[in-house]
């Protein structure tokens, strides 16, 4: 996906620095962060949207939520943290690369505005 921000950061086209990199996935700062700890876990593969991925596709995101479980220490997630899919327009999603957002670092409310 030539055009795709985050492909291209996973290729190393556009510089970031990861805060854990594995073969399925990357883990970067979010450049506009909402909560004082933002993360985005991508994975390598282009995915626009959960629906194209196919059964096997979606085993990493079993492997996902079973290694940021195990990064808390790391990612300073300890007092716990919300994980975030914006899935289409109404959800806003702006970037067609699958991706979790990993919040944490306050107190957050649940609310759909
Ligand atoms: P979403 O609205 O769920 O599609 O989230 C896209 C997220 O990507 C937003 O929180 C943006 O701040 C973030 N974002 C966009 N471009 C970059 C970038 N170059 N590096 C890090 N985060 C980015």
């Amino acid at each position: 996906m030539n055009d795709c921000i985050f492909c291209k950061i996973i290729g190393g086209e556009i510089p970031a620095k990861p805060v854990y990199e594995c073969e399925d996935f990357i883990i970067i700062n979010d450049v506009n962060p909402i909560a004082p700890k933002h993360y985005l876990l991508l994975p390598r593969n282009h995915y626009a949207t959960l629906a194209e991925m196919n059964g096997t596709d979606a085993e990493i995101l079993g492997r996902a939520l079973k290694t940021v479980s195990g990064l808390q220490k790391e990612l300073g997630l300890e007092n716990g943290y919300r994980l975030v899919i914006n899935q289409g327009a109404d959800a806003g999603q702006s970037v067609l690369h699958l991706h979790i957002h990993i919040l944490a670092g306050t107190e957050m409310s649940f609310t759909v505005d």
